[in-house]
């Protein structure tokens, strides 16, 4: 820029932000590492020492972040919890040992007896589960409102509410939340908001930059992406995150050395997974879409999907999952294609690097009656695909012959 001087040149003083994949890599890691090493090493210790008592009283007195008990954290839990932090542009990030440990690590955090949450009823069955079954036992309300109904929600808050919370996109419909709505009412009536993003990971949807309260992922899926470790992950202000960390310290859902580090190696290729993730799901979607043997596609990427217009405004990608309703198929029928595929394997789960095919009717929902089913939208000839990084056309040559093989069977 000719005529401004490097110091009143906003960009020369304030740097611009790294990239997800330079954070993905980078972030959170000392520069130099014990041995010398580029990798972190895998510390297998259950506790950690003091070389005297006044180092015990200091570690105290000062809050050193240093290890004590591995419970309370370990040296490279740290490590991957700041990377994390780093992805999704918060203060705080803390690991649990799978994505429910970290959602009901957060739901004891926050409620007492007699105080209420809110619900949009397409949230993780066992998060609504958790609440409507077991926290009811301690006397916590639950109420669902129908996905998307915003006056629904705010007409179910009332002076006892202390959380609204939903996934968003949704599993297996794909309804994306209207975060600017969902955060407004929250403010509004100054009750902390959560989104379950583990759908649309920090690469796709950034919830905090919303002015979300709390964003959860199940690390299992896209963050770890190998289909190899579970973990969960919950990130907020360093205000909000420190009663929910001394509450992990006594719940004690945390991971072992191997799975943080596999977790943190699975991160370093984060941003490359998903560009592939994005564009697999939406070849597949496109091509399903265009299928004269398919009846619907639910994906958001595609301008048929009801919240299209509110997932295209706020979403950088849409990710792998792929939800289809096979034409005048029965639920044999479709259970013909599931097994007449040949790529993909047959596994509840997605955002690994292997794709994964199920019919919701048989993996999720199988002991359920008709009509309960019908309540949660799952009919019989649904097929979920969580695409992994295998090469597109791949993808789409395997489920065309599938598709063919199944409803000529
Ligand atoms: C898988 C999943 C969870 C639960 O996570 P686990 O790691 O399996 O405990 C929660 N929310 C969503 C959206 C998920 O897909």
């Amino acid at each position: 820029m000719p005529g401004v001087s490097p110091l009143t040149n906003p960009k020369s003083i304030q740097p611009t932000p790294p990239g997800p994949s330079t954070l993905a890599v980078h972030a959170g890691e000392e520069r130099q590492k014990l041995g010398h090493a580029i990798t972190d090493p895998i510390i297998c210790a259950s506790t950690f020492t003091f070389a005297d008592t006044q180092a015990v009283i200091d570690y105290i007195e000062q809050d050193q972040s240093r290890g004590e008990y591995g419970r309370y954290g370990t040296p490279g839990e740290q490590v991957v919890e700041r990377k994390l932090a780093a992805l999704e542009g918060g203060e705080s990030a803390l690991l649990y040992s799978s994505g429910m440990a970290a959602i009901v690590g957060l739901l004891m955090s926050q409620l007492s007896s007699g105080d209420e949450v809110v619900f949009f009823d397409e949230c993780y069955h066992r998060s609504r589960e958790f609440c409507a079954k077991h926290l009811s036992r301690f006397g916590v309300v639950t109420r669902q409102v129908k996905m998307g109904d915003y006056v629904a929600m705010e007409d179910a808050i009332t002076p006892n509410t202390r959380l609204l919370i939903s996934e968003s996109p949704t599993n297996p419909h794909q309804s994306v939340v209207d975060l600017e709505r969902f955060v407004e009412i929250g403010k509004r009536h100054e009750v902390p908001t959560l989104i379950d993003a583990t759908l649309a990971t920090p690469y796709n949807l950034r919830p905090l930059e919303f002015g979300v309260d709390f964003v959860l992922h199940s690390a299992t899926k896209y963050l770890g992406g190998h289909n190899d470790l579970l973990a969960g992950v919950l990130i907020g202000s360093a205000e909000r995150m420190a009663p929910v960390r001394k509450l992990r310290g006594i719940l004690g859902a945390v991971n072992s050395s191997h799975n943080i580090y596999l977790l943190e190696r699975g991160l370093k290729t984060f941003e490359l997974r998903m560009q592939r993730h994005n564009e697999n799901g939406l070849a597949v979607a496109r091509y399903l879409e265009s299928h004269p043997a398919i009846e619907t596609v639910l994906y958001p990427g595609l301008e048929s999907h009801p919240y299209h217009d509110v997932a295209a405004r706020t979403m950088r990608g849409f990710g792998g999952l792929v939800t289809f309703l096979v034409k005048d198929a029965d639920w044999k029928a479709t259970a013909r294609i599931v097994d007449s595929v040949q790529l993909a394997r047959i596994a509840p789960s997605l955002g690994g690097v292997e794709t994964l095919i199920e019919q919701p009717l048989v993996m999720s929902y199988y002991q359920l009656q008709p009509e309960e089913r019908a309540k949660f939208g799952i009919p019989d000839n649904m097929i979920r695909i969580a695409c992994g990084i295998e090469n597109s056309a791949d993808l789409i040559a395997d489920l065309d012959q599938a598709i063919r093989a199944g409803l000529s069977g």
